[in-house]
């Protein structure tokens, strides 16, 4: 099975430019103040590609990707 990721976001660090937001419309969006909110899907495939181009491109280094717990991807599950 492919390994996955959750991407996780750190609050303090962000400042709310929401490029993210830009950059994976599919995955984030942003709040009534513009900071993000991210799913807690898992991210595989060209998913967790564009995240990884997302982490990259933050500003704040706010952005993360971590393994995500053991689980079946988005949409797999029983
Ligand atoms: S790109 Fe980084 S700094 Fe900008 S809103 Fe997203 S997490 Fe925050």
């Amino acid at each position: 099975m492919a390994r996955t990721h959750s991407l996780l976001i750190d609050r303090i660090a962000c400042s709310g430019y929401g490029l993210c937001a830009e950059l994976l419309p599919e995955l984030v969006e942003l709040d009534e103040w513009g900071y993000p909110i991210v799913g807690s899907s898992a991210l595989t495939g060209e998913a967790l590609g564009h995240a990884r181009r997302a982490v990259a491109a933050c500003p704040a280094l706010a952005l993360r990707l971590a393994p995500a717990p053991d689980r079946q991807p988005h949409g797999k599950g029983t």
